[in-house]
């Protein structure tokens, strides 16, 4: 229990008085801030998600682009091409975000979407030079509040673990065009294979879909670079999301913080029951970056 001293109340807190946030246990919350008041910059680490979580989900109406997306709608793609792949999404997007089916229901799932999606990208002989073209070109946009967010983690030396099911590739290329793949950034995601020519030929290494992040990482350089940071801010979207911090060996503080963009009404009590502070809708950072003011 937080002594009177370091106690805190969000209440006071103007971000946490906005309709979309939604807490289900607001004692727990304080008392998790208030550890991770505690442990400060030292013990600190992020560990987020990045499509819908640190990227939009829409701008003045219009849904943003997640990573796949930013390649699938671009002039690489043929038409015949854009179209199969937006197939799939349909497909696929609605079995990702079902709320009666479980992760397990659809694990098997995302790996045909995944498969059959970069198989598809492999046909369309991608060029490694043009990457750099289509973000540019592309609606993809980080939430609001970005620039504060990296910065800080940055100027402090606080790890940011983006652990991303998108395409490493456009991913890097996006933080970089806005200015934020500060070097204490590291990203685990799925990385594009190019041949000598520059061209697509692959995905390398393990795949990484919505629904396997937990765990796959214990084995990784990052996790054994983690061993000392026992408190950590996790920020997702999807239930798969939960899970990013399992692996990390010392963990006496979590906060999960949970955005809830699509089918808000059926799956706002899951939400609430797997996030600590759930933010329907919104497209900020700045609920995170009050909590960061606190703490650093
Ligand atoms: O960064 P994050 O882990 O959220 O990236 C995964 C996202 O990529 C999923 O939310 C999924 O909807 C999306 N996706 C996509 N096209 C694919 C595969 C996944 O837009 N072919
Ligand atoms: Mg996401």
């Amino acid at each position: 229990m937080p002594n009177q001293d370091s106690a805190v109340h969000v209440k006071m807190m103007p971000e946490f008085h906005r309709s979309s946030i939604q807490i289900k246990n607001l004692v727990k919350v304080e008392e998790i801030i208030c550890g991770l008041i505690k442990g400060g910059a030292a013990e600190l680490q992020i560990i987020t998600d990045f499509d819908m979580t640190l990227s939009r989900f829409s701008y003045e109406g219009k849904r943003c682009p997640t990573c796949h997306y930013v390649i699938d709608n671009s002039k690489l793609v043929t038409d015949e091409c854009w179209k199969k792949l937006l197939q799939l999404k349909e497909k696929y997007y609605a079995i990702e975000i079902d709320p009666v089916l479980t992760m397990e229901e659809k694990y098997s799932y995302m790996v045909e979407w995944y498969t059959k999606a970069h198989g598809l990208l492999v046909e369309q002989a991608l060029p490694k030079a043009k990457l750099k073209e289509i973000v540019a070109e592309s609606d993809v946009m980080l939430k609001e509040g970005y620039e504060n967010f990296f910065d800080k983690l940055q100027q402090y030396g606080i790890l940011v673990f983006i652990f991303s099911a998108g395409i490493g590739d456009i991913l890097v290329e996006v933080i970089y065009q806005a200015g934020v793949y500060h070097p204490n950034v590291t990203v685990v995601s799925n990385f594009m294979d190019f041949d000598d020519n520059g061209v697509l030929k692959g995905l390398k290494g393990e795949l990484i879909h919505v629904f396997n992040k937990h765990g796959a990482l214990k084995n990784t350089e990052y996790f054994n670079r983690l061993k000392d940071n026992s408190n950590i801010i996790l920020l997702g979207e999807s239930q798969g999301d939960i899970r990013m911090a399992d692996g990390v060996a010392k963990v006496e503080n979590i906060l999960k913080i949970g955005y809830l963009n699509d089918r808000v009404d059926e799956l706002l009590e899951k939400h609430m029951d797997s996030y600590d502070i759930v933010l329907v809708k919104d497209e900020s950072l700045d609920v995170t970056n009050s909590i960061l003011q606190k703490i650093l």
